[in-house]
């Protein structure tokens, strides 16, 4: 198997949009879709598994994993470090997988310029006040780290025309629907 057809997605966009849900919900859809899992220095929250929903790494372990060129790309989000390891793309692409990257934006932005023959998609609410009810609703984050993530949002929401793609999620199954069908063109265009 080439491996040539597969290809990277990034999907990105403020805290409590949905992307893990549309991924979710998009990977049901496209099942050979793989899903990287990420590193990141964050504390694990109430049923998060080590190596399932993130690599959890102490800060020492992130450092050594920077110097070592092990991260298609870092960054500092909401004071921790999450980080994309080259060997879960490996990993993925050499079954002739495609894979999708739930990560923030400035991580996107490095993708991009690393690949720029990944297909990048922003995930965009509504109005951005639904971003506070849905992390709120949650129920994961504290009122502090609510407010931090949402000063942060305000900003990735600036950056979201420099995106290939833009999908509102107004009504979760028509993203879902926009969501697939351009996973599927990109796919087939290849
Ligand atoms: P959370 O703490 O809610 O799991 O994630 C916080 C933010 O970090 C989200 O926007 C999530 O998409 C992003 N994120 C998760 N994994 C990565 C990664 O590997 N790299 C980057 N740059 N961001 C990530």
């Amino acid at each position: 198997m080439s491996g040539e057809e597969a290809k990277v997605f990034v999907i990105t966009g403020p805290s409590g949009v949905g992307k893990g849900t549309l991924i979710k919900m998009l990977r049901e859809r496209v099942p050979d879709l793989a899903l990287s899992v990420s590193a990141t220095t964050r504390q694990p929250r109430e049923g998060e598994e080590d190596g399932v929903d993130y690599h959890f790494l102490t800060e020492d372990q992130f450092q050594e994993r920077i110097a070592a060129k092990d991260f298609l790309e870092f960054a500092s989000y909401s004071g921790n470090h999450y980080g994309t390891l080259n060997s879960e793309l490996d990993r993925c692409l050499a079954k002739g997988r495609s894979v999708v990257l739930e990560i923030e934006v400035q991580g996107a932005t490095q993708v991009r310029a690393a690949r720029p023959d990944s297909v990048q998609i922003f995930i965009a609410p509504p109005d951005p006040a639904v971003l506070r009810e849905r992390l709120t609703g949650r129920g994961t984050d504290s009122a502090e780290a609510i407010d931090k993530r949402l000063k942060v949002a305000e900003q990735e929401l600036g950056a979201q025309d420099d995106f290939d793609h833009r999908v509102v999620n107004d009504d979760l199954e028509a993203a879902a629907n926009e969501l697939e069908s351009i996973v599927r063109s990109s796919v087939g265009g290849s």
